[in-house]
């Protein structure tokens, strides 16, 4: 049997995984190993499992050579039980909806363990944006976006960046919302241009928050960033500022790659000169001044830190065994298996899992809608402390729950979101 279109792994698994390469059904066999400790009724484990809306569009989108495309999009809208649902777009050509449904569960237990008061969501369109125009893409956004507007609102369901979307985009989609409601409505994405009432620091915050949760796991095993090795797979928004900051940090970056391939000097790269290199060609392969390497060798690569930041499925049961870093700071969502989790787990790798370590984008997120619903603006010293604040507290919380009950912090991480989760329902009610 042949793997389904949605496994993108960067190494085929074990058999379970080779059989049954659902992304979603990794986010299941989270929640339940998670679950499982916290004695939830089997009725309401259920209601928090599933998505609570799928909604599945194809949209026609008028290309430049004057023909008309189909493009098929989604948005699923996993829980709102804490809040309005919040969650990316996804432009790239493998997207499943299964994809879809895990990424959203994702933001769902991501948004309650740094304890901000949103559900979870997530949007994805099939399609290459490399090889749209610009007229192109905004287009088939401002289609998906009038398409789904009536799932979306500053109080029901709120988009942001995620592969291959921008700035630009959410511009698009606040605009297009803000047409059809007659008048400027800005909380409706976050990751805005600063212009249209998007918040300083959100950009960097995604690759921020990877690094400060990166230095307290550190910490905690005595280790220092001063001097630690870094690989990052990954050179977009997180992975090349995570690379800036963890350089700031006097880290040193050894390797880095992105969907072309990757670039490795086991003395360090210069990142200013890598910076420039990426500006010209848009990759950072075929730098220089370093070795090419490829993306699933860079995955082993002799490191302290390694930063999964491109896709999920990266670390299977076939290559965790071969990992070599100490830490993996999960800058992507779900790049690590559940059965790479157990191999990692015995060989003594922390793995700081993706709803903690790459929470750093939907807390400023929150400070954004935050900002827009007020009216007023923060400065970036203010945005970038608060954020800090509240990594730190839920890093330490994330903790404490791990040495408590002797887990991974993935699965303390899943049992704090989980039981927040559980609590909201609980003293919600079920409206039947
Ligand atoms: P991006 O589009 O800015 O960058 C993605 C990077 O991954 C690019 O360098 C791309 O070339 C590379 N890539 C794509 N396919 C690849 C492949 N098959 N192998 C190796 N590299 C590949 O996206 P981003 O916003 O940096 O998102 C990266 C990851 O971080 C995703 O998993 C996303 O869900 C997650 N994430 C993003 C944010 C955010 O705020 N942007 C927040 C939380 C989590």
């Amino acid at each position: 049997m042949k793997p389904r279109r949605n496994t993108k792994p960067a190494i085929k698994g074990t058999k379970s995984e080779y059989l049954h390469p659902s992304v979603f059904e990794n986010v299941l066999a989270q929640f339940n190993q998670a679950a499982g400790r916290l004695n939830l009724d089997p009725g309401l484990a259920e209601f928090l499992r599933q998505p609570r809306k799928i909604v599945s569009v194809n949209l026609p989108v008028l290309m430049d050579d004057g023909g008309l495309r189909l493009f098929e999009g989604y948005r699923v809208q996993h829980s709102i039980i804490l809040g309005p649902s919040k969650g990316g777009i996804r432009y790239h050509p493998d997207v499943t909806l299964d994809e879809i449904k895990a990424l959203a569960a994702w933001m769902t237990w991501k948004c309650a363990v740094v304890g901000i008061p949103f559900g979870g969501a997530k949007g994805g369109v099939v399609c290459d944006p490399s090889k749209l125009s610009l007229g192109e893409l905004e287009r088939l956004t401002r289609r998906y976006t009038a398409d789904l507007i009536d799932l979306f609102g500053p109080d029901s369901d709120v988009p942001a960046p995620d592969v291959n979307t921008d700035q630009q985009v959410m511009a698009w989609i606040m605009d297009t919302y803000s047409m059809h409601s007659r008048h400027t409505v800005r909380a409706v994405v976050t990751g805005k241009p600063i212009a249209l009432g998007g918040s300083l620091g959100r950009r960097e915050a995604t690759g921020r928050g990877v690094v400060i949760t990166t230095k307290l796991a550190a910490k905690h095993l005595g280790m220092n960033l001063k001097k630690s090795n870094v690989v990052i797979q990954g050179f977009g928004n997180v992975g090349s500022i995570a690379a800036e900051l963890f350089c700031k940090e006097g880290s040193q970056i050894l390797a880095v790659s992105d969907v072309n391939g990757g670039t490795y000097n086991p003395q360090g790269l210069d990142l200013s000169e890598l910076l420039q290199h990426f500006e010209r060609k848009k990759t950072v392969a075929g730098f220089p001044k370093a070795k090419p390497i490829s993306n699933p060798d860079l995955l082993e690569l002799e490191c302290d830190i390694l930063v999964p930041a491109a896709l999920e499925n990266q670390i299977t049961s076939v290559n965790a065994g071969r990992i070599k870093a100490a830490i993996i700071a999960e800058g992507a969502n779900g790049p690590t298996t559940p059965e790479a989790d157990k191999i990692l787990e015995k060989k003594g790798v922390l793995v700081i899992p993706d709803i903690l370590c790459n929470a750093g984008g939907v807390v400023v997120s929150y400070f954004e809608w935050v900002q827009d619903r007020a009216g007023y603006f923060w400065p970036e010293v203010e945005v970038n402390s608060r954020l800090e604040e509240i990594l730190t507290r839920s890093f330490d919380e994330v903790l404490e729950m791990s040495l408590k009950h002797e887990v991974s912090l993935r699965v303390a991480a899943f049992m704090l979101a989980i039981k927040r989760v559980a609590d909201a329902a609980k003293v919600r009610g079920i409206y039947a």
